[in-house]
């Protein structure tokens, strides 16, 4: 595989066209050329530049390979990355703006029991320009005149992101520079299934970003049974590192909770998260159980999610019950790469 010229800032953009002779405004050309979605190839730079970059970076390190159209205006992607391997994401419209969902890990090894992203383990790492492609491409399918066509990010699609942390935080540094698509930290979301030291590191990282706790259950022991991390960290060690990251910026954090039916979905349950949350400046996002049917697990129904919601609320914790989105295309949570990998054969 080729080198990744979207892995770099702007700093290195700058060194490289040093390195090749070029005038340094070609790196502010190449720049506002890469953050508009374009391949090296329809960049407008000079010809001799031009191929010497191609003979060693990638022209297209990210394509959409597939794109499914929801009658809400949701679309998700299959895409294809330079060594044949596939990544998906969703593109959803909100009021406030449009929210572009990406990967971090082609699968991922975390092991949860509801995931279908982990089904095959982690296959590999994505590079920060691999995950930074998947913005930019949809940013630019999505643009229209001044306006950008992505205004926010959560990175909740295939893969832990703190277990790739390197290639994650250079792409926060990247997507949030200056000279770059420069999207807000604050319109950024990081998922994680709890990698309790990796969250004091992204604090320590100076980007405050929304972090996006997936907790699931209320107690260790039922986490235990479905998120094989939960036998690392324990809820009061993730708790502590979420106190931490609110100390350090200020950012309110949000609890992710899939409604399980005869798991999770209870009024106890409700009555034990009011428990755990109660006084702290957080969030409950309560999710349906997408179903994967490699699982047993089932779902909890829309009345069992808006009772849910209710007690936390009654309790003095905040929640919502999240729309599910793009239902009608089907395959939510890793189950549009599985699906692909067991019915398509590649074009
Ligand atoms: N690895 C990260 C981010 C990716 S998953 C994390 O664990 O947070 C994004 C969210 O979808 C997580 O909250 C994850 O637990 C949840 N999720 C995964 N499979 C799901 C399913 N089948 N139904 C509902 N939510 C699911």
């Amino acid at each position: 595989m080729k080198k990744i010229l979207q892995d770099l800032s702007f700093g290195q953009l700058k060194t490289l066209a040093f390195k090749f002779g070029a005038k340094p405004f070609r790196a502010k050309q190449l720049a506002e050329g890469l953050a508009r979605g374009k391949r090296i190839s329809q960049i407008n730079i000079d010809p001799s530049l031009r191929q010497a970059l191609l003979a060693e970076y990638e022209d297209e390190p990210v394509r959409v390979e597939k794109t499914f159209r929801s009658a809400d205006g949701t679309e998700k992607y299959l895409f294809r990355l330079a060594d044949g391997n596939m990544v998906e994401g969703v593109f959803m419209r909100y009021k406030y703006g449009n929210t572009q969902c990406v990967s971090t890990q082609v699968g991922c090894r975390m092991g949860c029991k509801f995931c279908a992203s982990t089904l095959g383990g982690l296959v590999r790492d994505l590079t920060s320009g691999e995950i930074l492609s998947q913005v930019l491409i949809v940013n630019a399918m999505h643009a229209s005149g001044g306006e950008r066509g992505v205004t926010n990010i959560v990175l909740m699609g295939s893969g832990e992101p703190l277990d790739n942390f390197k290639e994650v935080s250079d792409f926060l540094k990247n997507v949030t520079a200056a000279e770059g698509i420069n999207i807000s930290a604050r319109n950024i979301s990081l998922s994680t299934c709890g990698i309790v030291p990796r969250i004091y590191e992204l604090a320590d990282l100076g980007i405050p970003v929304n972090l996006t706790i997936s907790l699931h259950q209320t107690t260790d022991e039922g986490r235990r049974r479905t998120m094989p991390v939960a036998n690392k960290y324990t809820i009061a060690e993730i708790l502590k590192a979420c106190e931490y990251y609110f100390d350090k910026t200020g950012r309110r954090y949000i609890f992710e909770y899939s409604l399980i039916d005869g798991e999770n979905a209870d009024e106890k349950h409700a009555e034990e998260l009011i428990n755990l949350l109660k006084g702290r400046p957080c969030h409950v996002n309560l999710i349906r159980l997408n179903e994967v049917k490699e699982r047993a697990l089932k779902a909890a129904n829309d009345a069992q999610a808006y009772k849910f919601r209710a007690v936390l609320e009654r309790g003095g914790v905040s929640a919502t019950v999240r729309r599910s989105m793009g239902s009608d295309i089907g395959g939510a949570c890793g189950q549009l790469r599985a699906g692909y990998l067991k019915t398509d054969t590649p074009t």
